[in-house]
Parts: structure tokens; C-alpha cells; sequence
């Protein structure tokens, strides 16, 4: 039973764009009629993943995962169907019948939107409080001190928590919001007492922290006089998961120009403020795996321009690896010792920053140049320990061009002969990389060629031929009338391919109209059937009008095989305990069966066909 009305449902499919809304996931590129991409459900470095735009549908040949748009949300999020549908919904602008009939909605589903509607109700709370109370009267005047104009408290929606234990405690009790709510959204702190909450963001600016989609997911709060910490941001909760967000993040564009990654609220809103509105931040000072993959989604290219002291300088180091393994390219920027984005672009102006980015260099010359730092390449000693020092660097390239050309650039800065560079970085790629990534190919490669081997096998024949009908059946009005007058859906050996002759036989009974939408809201809860129905339509090679005859055939000589074969051995059965009367009539059905397959032969042969 579905909770929504099928109507709806189609009419919430119709209206969005299974491209778009992927694209938020996965970073497609556009082949042919199709978009691909590197599949979220499993590990791959080519990509296997593939969208349909015309038929709405996706389909990993990687691992086989695929359906409508429903299906990847539920996959992705993790939700129920009308989990999925409800957030589409609300994406698109279809109005759903209010709560209480969509009462199957999880409960964890149900607790993440009320934290997103207290945590809308706070970042509303905190910004009028910095813009309209005597209170918020400090706060403004630090944020105007440090250049922030109000558009821009506008456009980051920033605020101010006011320096009482039970600000925003009071503010939500008026709303009639219950104090352990606020403790599940990590907006206050239980007394240790035990008795009851007090605030846990208090006297600060707040810069509430949203995901791409516009949610509010959680805050980050600067003390404004002295005290610690300076930063503070909220707890993770339901919807609050730090590793996987960036401060910043919905403002970006994709295929922008390229992203700049620095590490605080204020670098980030100062940079946007100045017209640099690629940046984002990466919420604490080590960039994660996860943020690095939601970057590649957006750029090709990353400028980390973290601050300018040893704490920076070791984060920038473990960035570059992150953003590094990720495919992305690199580039740092290097301000002067000390400084930090917001704090250069005060002083210093935006022309100035602007010639620090387009001069900020690949992360290899910045990797080269740690490699140097301190170092006198005068002398002797301090030139052995540069090149120890810039070999482990290089031995780092995986791009062997690339490599080549460090290679060729230092042997002549040094004056040292490639082939002893070359020895030496060898020597490290020997110990560390080669051994694994070999055994890694390798087993890849057997899983591919064992994949290759059993799609192929899988496709061959009989299975083929069900799958061909089935795809003219959705895809061709007037094969479907020929198909449905030739075959049943018992007809089909594949269960799955059973189900999916069904719907449409139904559909067509119901004189609904057939299309690949329709089909799969239909196998909502069977999402493997839809996997297989994406597939299907995945396939994009013709198929001949003249095929159809000789498809049938196939599909329903096969059929009858398998039939006679079953029926033989019942009648065996029923002679070999000696049910005699029963063995009489399986015996009819067998040469009734056996006419039909040699009819079918005879037929087919005529028409020239399998
Ligand atoms: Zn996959």
C-alpha cells in the first residue's frame, strides 16, 4: 500500500530532474545521451555509474545498483519511499496531504526535521537578537570593526547569542519547543545538577552552518570578549555530521572558477564579502575525505589558503594528501608569515589578495620549498639533506610526466645528474607504493575480467531476448500490441522480468500509459526488480522491427522447455507411486505442450528467423 496517491507521486517525479538532484551527490559529466559518473555506492576509479535524463532512470554496470529517482534517495539517505518522496516533494514544490497520513514515516526521519526546524527557529532567534536588541549592540559593533558589512550578516544569516544561561532556552519555550529537543539539536548542555539545561552557545557571534540543500545544520559560535574556546561549534547530531560539511558550501557554484579552502567563519565570510564567493571552510583545521569528495563535486581545482603559521602549515600538508588522493589539483597560497585570509584582505585589500591567488603555487613547488625551508643549500650538508628531503617529495607524483618534469628541473637547479635523482626516488617507490598498487590492479583486474565474464553469460540467450521484449514493450506502442497478443507474463522465466511483464500487462489492461516512470513507482518495494528495470532501459542499442517475431519465439520456446521438462518429471513422479488418472492428464498437457514448441519451430523457420 502506498501512503501517497500514485498521481502525486508521478506528478513529484515529473517535475524534478533525477540529473540534478544526483549531481549533488556525484559529479557527472555528459557521454552521448547519458551522464556518468563515479558511483556512490561502490569504490571505482572509472565510472560505471550512468543516468538517463530521457527515461529518469540510473544504473551502475559497476555493481548493478539502479532505479528511479526514488530509489537512489532511499539508497543514498538511507530513507523509506515515503521518506524520499516527502523530501522531493518539498524540493519541487508539490504540495503533500499534512501529517498524520504520512504516519510511516521513521521516526528518525521525523527527528531530523524537527531538528532542522528548531535549528531555523535558532539561527532566527541569534540573527535578530545581533540585529535589533541593546544586547546585540557589542556584537555589532565587532563585526563592524572587522569590515563586515550588513549585507553580508545578512547573506550568512549571522547572529548573536545573548550572554545569559537561558537566552535562547526562554526563546524556544515561547515557541513551545521542549528543552530535550533543544539537547537533541546540541543547542543546550544538561546542568550537572542534573536539573535542566543552560545554553551552550553564549555571548558570541554565531554563523549558522548550512548543507546544500539550505538547512540549517548546526552553528559555530566566536567569543566575543576573552575567554575560551574562541571557537565553539555545536555538538554532531541527527543532522549535524562535522566531517561532512563545509561552511559556506550553498553559496558555491559548480564549474565555477576554481574553489578556495580556508579554515575559518570569518576567512571565509571576509573572502565572499571581497567578491572571492568561491570559498568555503572547512569547519576546524583538517580538511576530511569526505569534505575533499563533496569539493570534487563542485571543482577540478582547490586553492587551500589556510593560515600562514605552523598549525596551517601542517594542515595545508595533510590537505594536499586528501585533496590529492581525490583526483583534485592543488594549488596553495602562500600569504605572509602570519597572516591569515580575512586579516591580509583587510590590510592589504582585494587586488592585492586577487595576485596571491593567480600566483599561488602547485602543491608540489610549495612542498619543495618546505622541503628547503630552513635549510642552507650552500653548504654541503644542507644541500644532502635538501635532496633526502625533495626526493620523498617527488617520489610522492604519481603522474609520471609530471614527475619527469620535477625531476629534470631540480637535477639542473642542483646540479645533480637525473639518474642519481631517479635511483633514489626508485628506491622509495620500490618500498612503498609498488607493491600495493600492483596486488591492487591485479585483483581488480580478475574482478573485472570474472564481472565481464558473468554479465556476459548472464546476458546471453534467453535472458537477452526477455530483456529486449521487454524494453519494445515500454518503449514501442505498436510491438507491445504484437507482444501482448503473443506472450503472457508467465511467459517469462526471469522473476524479475516476470514482475515487470506484469505491471505493464496491468498497465495496459488498466489503459494506463506505459512509461518507465509509471513502471518503477510501481516496483517501489522491490527495488531489485527496479535495478533490473533500469537496466533494461539503460540498453540503448536498436532493436529491429523485424526482431520481434523471432524475440517472441525465443522467449516462448524457452518457456515451453522448461514447461515439458517440469511436466516429464511430474508424470514420472505420478507413475512412480501410481496415480494413474493423474498421470493421463499431465500426459495431455505434455503433448499439448510438445504441438505448441514444434508448431513454434516450424513457424519460425519459416520466417527464416532463430
Ligand atoms: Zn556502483
Amino acid at each position: 500500500m502506498s501512503l501517497y496517491p500514485e498521481e502525486l507521486i508521478r506528478e513529484v517525479q515529473n517535475r524534478a530532474d533525477i540529473v540534478e538532484i544526483v549531481s549533488d551527490y556525484v559529479s557527472l559529466k555528459k557521454r552521448g545521451e547519458n551522464y556518468v559518473g563515479l558511483c556512490p555506492f561502490h569504490s571505482e576509479k572509472t565510472p560505471s555509474f550512468t543516468i538517463s535524463p530521457k527515461k529518469q532512470l540510473f544504473y551502475c554496470f559497476g555493481c548493478g545498483t539502479g532505479g528511479n529517482i526514488f530509489s537512489f534517495l532511499m539508497k543514498k539517505e538511507n530513507w523509506t519511499f515515503p521518506e524520499a518522496v516527502r523530501w522531493l516533494a518539498e524540493r519541487v514544490g508539490v504540495r503533500l496531504p499534512e501529517e498524520g497520513t504520512w504516519g510511516k514515516v521513521s521516526e528518525a526521519f521525523k527527528q531530523k526535521r524537527e531538528i532542522l526546524e528548531i535549528n531555523r527557529l535558532a539561527a532566527e532567534f541569534f540573527h535578530q537578537n545581533l540585529i535589533k536588541t541593546a544586547e546585540g549592540k557589542r556584537a555589532r559593533e565587532y563585526l563592524a570593526n572587522r569590515g563586515i558589512t550588513s549585507e553580508t550578516v545578512e547573506k550568512f544569516f549571522l547572529g548573536y547569542a545573548p550572554p545569559r544561561w537561558d537566552g535562547l532556552i526562554r526563546f524556544m519555550r515561547s515557541k513551545g519547543v521542549r528543552d530535550d529537543s533543544l539537547l537533541k539539536a546540541g543547542l543546550v548542555i544538561p546542568r550537572s545538577d542534573g536539573k535542566g539545561y543552560y545554553d551552550r552557545f553564549r555571548d558570541r557571534v554565531i554563523f549558522p552552518i548550512k548543507d546544500i540543500t539550505g538547512n540549517t545544520v548546526g552553528f559555530g559560535g566566536r567569543i566575543l570578549g576573552e575567554g575560551e574556546p574562541k571557537y565553539l561549534n555545536s555538538p554532531e547530531t541527527t543532522v549535524f555530521t562535522k566531517r561532512e560539511q563545509l561552511y559556506g558550501l550553498p553559496m558555491i557554484k559548480k564549474g565555477g572558477s576554481n574553489l578556495i579552502l580556508v579554515e575559518g567563519y570569518m576567512d571565509c565570510i571576509s573572502l565572499h564579502q571581497n567578491g572571492f564567493t568561491q570559498t568555503v571552510a572547512s569547519l576546524g583545521t583538517s580538511l576530511t575525505e569526505q569534505q575533499a569528495k563533496i569539493l570534487k563535486r563542485y571543482s577540478e581545482e582547490v586553492i587551500i589558503a589556510y593560515d600562514a603559521d605552523t598549525a596551517g602549515q601542517s594542515a595545508t600538508l595533510r590537505g594536499i594528501e586528501i585533496l590529492v588522493k581525490e583526483g583534485l589539483k592543488v594549488r596553495v597560497l602562500s600569504l605572509p608569515e602570519g597572516k591569515d585570509p580575512d586579516e591580509f584582505i583587510r590590510t592589504r585589500g582585494k587586488d592585492a589578495f586577487a595576485e596571491q591567488l593567480s600566483s599561488a603555487r602547485n602543491f608540489v613547488d610549495y612542498k619543495l620549498d618546505l622541503a628547503g625551508r630552513g635549510l642552507d643549500l650552500k653548504t654541503r650538508d644542507g644541500k644532502i639533506k635538501f635532496i633526502k628531503n625533495a626526493i620523498s617529495v617527488l617520489a610522492g607524483i604519481e603522474n609520471r610526466v609530471e614527475r619527469e618534469l620535477y625531476v629534470q628541473k631540480l637535477s639542473e637547479e642542483l646540479n645533480i645528474p637525473r639518474q642519481a635523482l631517479y635511483e633514489e626516488i626508485n628506491k622509495i617507490i620500490d618500498r612503498t607504493t609498488l607493491p600495493n598498487i600492483g596486488s591492487k590492479y591485479k585483483n581488480s583486474q580478475l574482478r573485472d575480467n570474472n564481472k565481464e565474464l558473468t554479465r556476459f553469460k548472464a546476458l546471453s540467450g534467453v535472458r537477452k531476448a526477455e530483456r529486449d521484449i521487454l524494453r519494445m514493450m515500454i518503449e514501442d506502442d505498436s510491438a507491445r500490441d504484437k507482444i501482448m497478443k503473443n506472450l503472457t507474463p508467465n511467459n517469462f522465466v526471469d522473476t524479475k522480468h516476470r514482475k515487470i511483464a506484469e505491471m505493464i500487462f496491468e498497465m495496459v489492461n488498466r489503459n494506463e500509459v506505459v512509461t518507465p516512470n509509471g513502471i518503477s513507482i510501481k516496483l517501489k518495494d522491490d527495488q531489485e526488480t527496479a535495478a533490473e528495470l533500469a537496466n533494461i532501459l539503460m540498453e540503448t542499442a536498436d532493436i529491429e522491427n523485424s526482431m520481434v517475431d523471432a524475440l517472441i519465439n525465443r522467449v516462448k520456446e524457452n518457456y515451453l522447455k522448461l514447461a515439458i521438462k517440469k511436466i516429464k518429471n511430474e508424470i514420472n513422479q505420478a507413475e512412480k507411486i501410481g496415480e494413474v488418472k493423474k498421470a493421463f492428464s499431465l500426459l495431455n498437457t505434455y503433448h499439448r505442450l510438445k504441438l505448441e514448441i514444434e508448431q513454434l519451430k516450424r513457424d519460425s523457420s519459416r520466417k527464416g528467423g532463430t
